[in-house]
């Protein structure tokens, strides 16, 4: 049975306009508390971003929602998603194509949500540890691109992995400070002379930052160095 909490926020997200019936049954199917840190469970279904490991969050579910309406998916797509973080949006989006790609340059974040991926037996997610900037070449291109971390402009790099047709949908904006509202989710689609650009609404996402991230040792593993 659907958890009370889950249909309260799928009214609230009614509200506030989405309407596609296949991505509300995905956010429906997707235990939220599962991808949450544990102090922050009793707010799983808060129509809220919460923080989790690695300094980053996993988006509020309004905004993946509306993205995931907004990348108009369809059950034959493959589709890239660039910034995994707790592994949400991918698990939103597993039920509703055929594939998804998923990359994060933090490589604790990764391992836990695999195993959120494993445990919910989201057999079409797959995942790269790695530097978003450079997409995921051998498996391009894709029907659809969805960035979850902001960028200034989409890499090019990433509109060459898209197919002619395809959306991509990116959280874009100039100034990344933290108290910056100046990102906009923008959906950008392919054609065969270049790319048309559309501002959908003002977000505010954890930056896309470049190369991969070296985590800090924990204090036995820098102990362990020191002693070889
Ligand atoms: N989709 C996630 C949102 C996580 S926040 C969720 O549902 O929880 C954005 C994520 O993008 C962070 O985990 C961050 O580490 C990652 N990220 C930022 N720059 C990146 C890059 N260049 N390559 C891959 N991941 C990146």
């Amino acid at each position: 049975m659907t958890d009370p909490r889950a249909v309260a926020l799928l009214m609230a997200l009614r509200k506030q306009g989405i309407e596609d019936r296949r991505v509300l049954e995905a956010i429906e199917k997707t235990p939220r508390e599962e991808f949450v840190e544990e102090p922050f469970e009793h707010a799983a279904y808060d129509n809220s971003a919460l923080p989790i490991a690695c300094g980053q969050t996993i988006s509020q579910p309004y905004i993946v929602a509306y993205a995931t309406q907004a990348l108009d998916v369809q059950p034959k797509h493959r589709v890239l998603e660039i910034g995994t973080g707790s592994g949400y949006q991918a698990a939103v989006l597993s039920p509703l194509c055929r594939m998804i790609y998923t990359v994060e340059r933090h490589r604790p974040l990764l391992k836990q949500a695999e195993a959120r991926f494993k445990k919910l037996k989201l057999h079409n997610v797959v995942t790269k540890f790695g530097d978003g900037f450079q997409g995921w070449p051998e498996q391009a291109p894709f029907d659809r691109i969805l960035l979850s971390a902001a960028a200034p402009e989409v890499p090019q790099t990433l509109i060459e992995q898209l197919k002619v047709g395809g959306i991509l949908i990116a959280p874009l904006g100039k100034n990344l400070s933290s108290e910056s509202f100046s990102q906009h989710l923008t959906k950008i689609i392919r054609t065969e002379e270049g790319t048309t650009q559309e501002a959908l609404i003002p977000v505010m996402f954890v930056p896309m930052l470049p190369g991969i991230a070296q985590e800090a040792l924990k204090p036995d593993e820098k102990r362990e160095k020191h002693s070889r």
